[in-house]
């Protein structure tokens, strides 16, 4: 067992009947284990070489920002809609039951800067696809994926192929 996972709890049937999630809160908390997660990150996206992070709303805020902090890197972030004051991009993406769109400004990125993109979880990778897809609108490289858990069984790293994906705990 990771040194990291008693940290992670399960919450059967949240947000709805038959999903367990995965609530980083405890992880959150424990300072020794926030700082742990961050150090291993740090580590696994550092050859990636990204100029910029981008955090995915609103967990990914958490550790992209404590990784952009440590890496010396900005910070730029994705939003759902209406919440970014100034001009942006927006993706569209399907979700089991309906879609979700994610905005970001338009200015975040300039051509050719490498972007890590960062999530607490990755699921079936619609969220990071669609990052990714605003990254790229906007000329940017993906450097690659961050995610602190990964549910292996919904296969999300096909949908980010051939972009490098970096987890901590795989269930
Ligand atoms: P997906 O687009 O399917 O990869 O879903 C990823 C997004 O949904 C991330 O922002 C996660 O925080 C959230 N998410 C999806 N499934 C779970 C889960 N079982 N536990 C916690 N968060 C989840």
């Amino acid at each position: 067992m990771h040194e990291l996972e008693k940290h992670i709890r399960d919450i059967p049937d949240f947000p709805k009947p038959g999903i367990v999630f995965k609530d980083i809160t405890p992880l959150l908390k424990d300072p020794g284990a926030f700082r742990r997660t961050v150090e291993i990150l740090e580590e696994q996206i550092r050859p990636l070489d990204p100029d910029l992070l981008l955090g995915i709303e609103s967990r990914g805020f958490l550790f992209g920002g404590a990784l952009s902090y440590k890496m010396d890197r900005g910070l730029i972030i994705a939003r759902k809609p209406g919440k970014l004051p100034y001009d942006t991009d927006s993706v569209s993406y399907d979700l089991e039951y309906g879609s979700a769109t994610l905005e970001l400004h338009k200015d975040a990125i300039s051509k050719g800067q490498r972007v890590l993109i960062v999530d607490d979880l990755l699921a079936t990778g619609g969220t990071a696809a669609a990052c990714a897809k605003l990254v790229r609108d906007q000329q940017g490289i993906v450097a690659g994926h961050a995610f602190v858990v990964e549910l292996k069984f919904l296969d999300g790293r096909k949908k980010l192929e051939p972009d490098p994906v970096s987890s901590i705990l795989a269930y």
